[in-house]
């Protein structure tokens, strides 16, 4: 098969293209190199079925072309990364959106199958965990640029449920709970590859607010496998499908344990907010996913444990 991956320079798009290549199936990667990187997909470059276009997927013309060319397609490309995203609230709410939008549109053309890529932040701040996908969403306020991320990503989820419903298109949306692993970046405020990198410089580690905040962390590999099997899965079309790890750690938590594994002197030291961010930023309290209808679905959930995870990223940043 044939498969157009969206952002697939990005951490996630680089391991799904990966493990597709593997299967034997053809890849090609769309990707504006915003916060992807051709580090991440050096390595599979002169792979056999592999092609990549450096351009973004606002570019009708192109998207048109790839997406008539393509089996499925992947729409993972997306603004990321809540400091990126408090930062450029324009950019994210405009790349996200009309990105979908064009997405949507050509698929729909000759009813290509589109997996849309959207986020655990679409639950906001609502705390009936763990998180079932017909939940209701409990959006924060206008006024904190955060939301704005969260509402984009539920906007894409509507858009594609309407093009499933309306117009037959087939259709799966992802939800993904802090996804993981080798190759993610720090850079765009992704706590786990922070942490580790912070241990292993000997830099104190900057928990944020009161670190009482919880996650449950998926390892990339994980993702890739459940995306692979929710595409095999006729099932799968026209739902909203969680994706997350079960293990609910404390940010606190979550340094010490870093802090342990890598052997670092590091001090941990509480950072506010106010410092962490600019205006605009509101913490989730706690996120934690449901994932039954994703083993009714696939037969299996999210499986490697933290420490796991934990070893992978201190591995490749050491
Ligand atoms: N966080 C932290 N220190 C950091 C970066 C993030 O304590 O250096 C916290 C952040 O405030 C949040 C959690 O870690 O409570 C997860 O943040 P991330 O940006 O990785 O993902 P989120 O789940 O917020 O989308």
């Amino acid at each position: 098969m044939r498969f157009l991956i969206t952002g697939g320079a990005g951490f996630i798009g680089s391991h799904l293209s990966e493990a597709l290549l593997d299967a034997g199936h053809h890849v090609v990667v769309l990707d504006d190199l915003s916060t992807g990187s051709m580090r991440n997909i050096a390595h599979l470059k002169d792979r056999p079925g592999f092609s990549y276009t450096i351009d973004t997927v606002t570019n009708e013309p192109l998207t048109a072309e790839l997406v008539d060319d393509a089996d499925v397609v992947v729409h993972l490309a997306a603004s990321v990364g809540v400091k990126k995203i408090v930062e450029e609230p324009v950019n994210t709410i405009e790349n996200n959106v009309n990105g979908t939008d064009v997405v949507l549109r050509k698929a729909d053309k000759k009813k290509k199958l589109v997996v849309v890529a959207s986020t655990s932040e679409v639950y906001g701040l609502s705390t009936d965990v763990p998180f079932r996908e017909d939940a209701s969403l409990v959006m924060g306020a206008t006024s904190k640029h955060r939301w704005a991320y969260a509402c984009s990503k539920a906007l894409d989820e509507f858009l594609a449920l309407a093009y499933g419903r309306e117009r037959k298109l087939p259709v799966i949306v992802v939800r993904f709970f802090n996804t993981v692993g080798p190759r993610q970046s720090g850079q765009y405020g992704m706590v786990v590859p922070r942490f580790v990198q912070q241990a292993l410089a000997g830099d104190p580690i900057t928990v944020y607010g009161d670190g009482t905040q919880t996650r449950c962390f998926t390892h990339v590999h994980d993702v890739v496998a459940a995306l692979q099997s929710l595409m095999a899965s006729p099932q799968a079309i026209g739902q909203v499908v969680n994706i997350g790890g079960q293990e609910e750690i404390s940010m606190m938590d979550l340094a010490k344990r870093v802090k342990a594994m890598t052997g670092s002197a590091s001090p941990i030291v509480l950072v506010p907010f106010s410092e962490a961010y600019d205006e605009g930023f509101e913490d989730m309290p706690r996120r934690v996913p449901d994932v039954t209808k994703l083993t009714r679905l696939v037969g299996k959930a999210p499986a490697v444990n933290l420490d796991a995870i934990l070893r992978d990223v201190i591995g490749y940043f050491s």
